[in-house]
């Protein structure tokens, strides 16, 4: 019944891309991150369909949304995202904003 075929394309097989955070450098399945991205030279926290360039923070550890260590990324704009980031992320156990991703 089954035709084995030799096929070793890569989008068959069920990938979970890795992003490294941009303050702490670890390596995570894109999921356990917020995303940033940077459109029209401002950067915004983004939660919904993927557009721009996208910079990654670990959801999870409110030691990569300090501004000290976002300035490095987002220069002047590092103390806003780190607020809000802050008050966004704060309290939220686990990852959620794509629960649909995994
Ligand atoms: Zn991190």
């Amino acid at each position: 019944m089954q035709t084995a075929l030799p096929v070793t394309s890569p989008s068959a097989v069920r990938h979970v891309p890795e992003r490294s955070c941009v303050a702490c450098r670890r390596r995570r399945p894109q999921g356990e991150f917020v995303r940033l991205t940077k459109v029209g030279g401002v950067w915004a926290i983004q939660t919904g369909h993927r557009s721009g360039r996208g910079s990654y923070l670990c959801f999870d550890t409110p030691a990569c949304w300090t501004e000290k260590r976002m300035k490095r990324m987002f220069g002047a704009q590092a103390a806003t995202l780190s607020a809000e980031l802050t008050a966004r992320l704060q309290g939220v156990p686990r990852p959620s904003i794509t629960p649909a991703l995994e």
